[in-house]
């Protein structure tokens, strides 16, 4: 790191005063921690699986029991979902309190824990209850009233950049969690806006530099969602595989039975045929180039 200049706009003076607890203490600094037995920023890079939002109970369970056989180590799905225009339709649509019900339901029965969105605070006891890592979307990256009662309740949770936050901006909200005694946080990179995105359908670029760039500066694990980064299946596998060898410390991915009819962002899903061949490439590649795994010994 260089010592002056640590990141484009933060200074060493931000590491000491704005984002103290975020900021690494030494070089070699990384945060390590458990969630419902799966351990983050060792040797495993964990992965999330799911569909985009909860559909039905069938749809979720099916996912569930798939991703579980597959390797996948959380099973995630948005029950409450920050959408980007307000129509609804019968299949367009949130499934709220039975969604949580329903990934409950998957959780006892197949046993995979559980990543799930939060939205508002209202809502935070009902989720905390099912969720074993609090999701913070993007669109909620700084907000900062959300972020501080989530992390009160002292459960893991994940905060997905904003697509058009700066590192620095990131940092300093992963910093409202760490300040309420909440150690256990996961950012998560998953595109960022630019004119640049290469298809007319893709709205975000993935930023894999800020893997490292993040790394540099803080101990916090971060997680890359390649699906939301390239709005687009045929490049997720890559991606993905760029995502593990730039050093990402876990790794988001949509995965749905029938990805093209998938309610939400059709176009990102994979199939779970595709999910099995990337988890072994995954896992290929994390131990070649990190004596790191994604597997279990026995999957
Ligand atoms: C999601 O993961 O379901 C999601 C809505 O992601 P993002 O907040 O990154 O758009
Ligand atoms: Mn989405």
């Amino acid at each position: 790191m260089d010592n002056k200049f640590p990141g484009k706009d933060i200074t060493i003076e931000d590491l000491k005063t704005k984002f103290p607890l975020v900021a690494k203490k030494s070089p070699n600094h990384k945060s390590k921690f458990d969630v419902s037995g799966v351990e983050f920023g060792g040797q495993t890079i964990p992965v999330f699986a799911g569909p985009n939002m909860v559909e039905s109970r069938e749809l979720i369970f099916d996912t569930a029991k798939n991703v579980k056989s597959l390797g996948a180590h959380f099973l995630r799905g948005g029950a409450f979902k920050p959408l980007t225009f307000p129509y609804r339709s019968k299949k367009y649509n949130e499934t709220r309190e039975d969604g949580i019900k329903w990934l409950s339901e998957a959780k006892k029965e197949i046993g995979i824990p559980i990543i799930t969105e939060v939205m508002e605070e209202r809502y935070i006891d009902l989720i905390a209850s099912t969720a074993d890592i609090l999701q913070i979307g993007s669109r909620n990256m700084q907000n900062f009233p959300l972020l501080t009662a989530c992390a009160k309740t002292q459960k893991p949770i994940m905060l997905k950049r904003h697509y058009g936050s700066s590192l620095r901006d990131w940092l300093g909200a992963a910093e409202y969690l760490l300040v309420e005694g909440n150690e256990k946080v996961l950012l998560c990179e998953r595109g960022v806006s630019v004119p640049h995105t290469h298809r007319s359908t893709s709205r975000f670029l993935l930023d894999l530099q800020v893997v490292p760039a993040a790394q540099e500066l803080t101990h916090l694990p971060i997680i890359v969602d390649p699906s939301h980064a390239t709005f687009w299946r045929p490049w997720v596998r890559s991606m993905s595989l760029a995502s593990i060898a730039a050093g990402a410390d876990g790794i988001m991915l949509e995965v749905h039975p029938d990805p093209e009819n998938s309610a939400v962002d059709p176009l990102q899903p994979i199939n779970y045929e595709s999910f099995k061949a990337l988890m072994k490439e995954m896992d290929l590649l994390a131990k070649t180039l990190f004596k790191r795994k994604i597997l279990f010994n026995n999957s």
